[in-house]
């Protein structure tokens, strides 16, 4: 196996022009476990290590502009406060270990439809931005799932970051699974609440993470952002009704597809409880709630 150590981006887009079959390592928690349990024998590794590019992240305006492989722990440490749901999701992957070396970048690459990151991209209305020797652009979150573990990249193409907005409203985000850390997901949820907008998105409940359109129409209809008034419970439940609708689950070893309709309509109903009560508390209009 190769393995190729760019020291800058255009030496990592040249490579991975040249050699298309190289696979990018960022963190590796992904990469070396196939490696290990011999699911994946690549001709050639591409060590993303040595990018300085891809490590940094920037504000420009209202948009935070986040290198791809800037780890979980910085996530958490230094963007919680204008970017608290992806904050929230990042707490919630693996162990110390793997929040320290894993990235968001990693997690679009391996396009896995229980990673924590996706339901947050999709009501953060994030692009991905993609880089080759052809150019550079970008991708909107929702057209870049394509399926079980396949994105829209090209191959000869690196994820070279992601732009979010700076949160302008309430956001959450939670996850079910069969212990309480270290746990890939068995469902999770994401909403936020920008201008008067909800957005809302399933994870690891279909093949690919997913916007639940119908309960986001359900609240717009029902909530006055302008004129906010106390939760209807009745609201509460036909909202984690449509969820739970929205989703296309399978039974697999962490749980049923049942459980997981069941378990998402738990999440909507709580986390738009959290959103809710933020917005009326005034928290988080200006990207400071965490
Ligand atoms: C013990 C353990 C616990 C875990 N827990 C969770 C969890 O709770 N939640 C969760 O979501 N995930 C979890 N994971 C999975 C993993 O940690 C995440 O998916 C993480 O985000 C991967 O990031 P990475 O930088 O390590 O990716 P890598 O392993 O380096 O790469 C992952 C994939 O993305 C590709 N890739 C990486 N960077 C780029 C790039 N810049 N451009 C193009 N392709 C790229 C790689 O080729 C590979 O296919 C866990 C993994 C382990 C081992």
């Amino acid at each position: 196996m190769d393995f190729l150590r760019p020291q800058s981006l255009d030496e990592a887009l040249a490579a991975k022009a040249r050699r298309p079959d190289a696979v990018p390592i960022a963190g590796g928690t992904d990469v070396m476990v196939e490696l290990n349990f011999d699911r994946r024998r690549p001709t050639a590794l591409l060590d993303l290590g040595g990018v300085t590019e891809l490590s940094g992240w920037s504000a420009a305006g209202p948009r935070i502009r986040l290198g791809a492989t800037v780890p979980y722990t910085r996530v958490i440490s230094e963007l919680r406060e204008v970017l608290p749901a992806l904050a929230t999701a990042s707490r919630t992957v693996g162990s110390v270990q793997i929040r320290n070396r894993g990235t968001v970048g990693g997690n679009l690459g391996s396009a896995s439809p229980a990673g924590d990151t996706h339901p947050v991209l999709l009501v953060s209305g994030a692009e991905v931005e993609a880089a080759s020797v052809r150019g550079t652009r970008r991708i909107p979150a929702e057209e870049f799932y394509l399926g079980v573990k396949r994105n829209a990249l090209a191959e000869d193409e690196l994820i070279t970051a992601v732009h979010l907005p700076v949160a302008t409203g309430p956001q959450q985000f939670a996850k079910v699974g069969t212990r309480n850390a270290m746990v890939i997901a068995v469902c999770s949820f994401a909403l936020a609440l920008s201008e008067g907008r909800f957005r809302a998105a399933i994870g690891s409940a279909a093949p690919t993470p997913l916007r639940a359109y119908e309960a986001e129409e359900f609240l717009a209809a029902e909530l006055s952002w302008a004129e906010p008034r106390p939760l209807n419970p009745a609201v509460q439940r036909r909202f984690g009704e449509l969820v739970a609708a929205a989703a296309a689950p399978i039974d697999d070893v962490r749980g049923t597809a049942a459980y997981r309709r069941h378990a998402l309509s738990v999440l909507a109903r709580r986390t738009l409880g959290w959103v809710w009560r933020d917005h009326l508390d005034g928290k988080g209009r200006d990207g400071a709630c965490a």
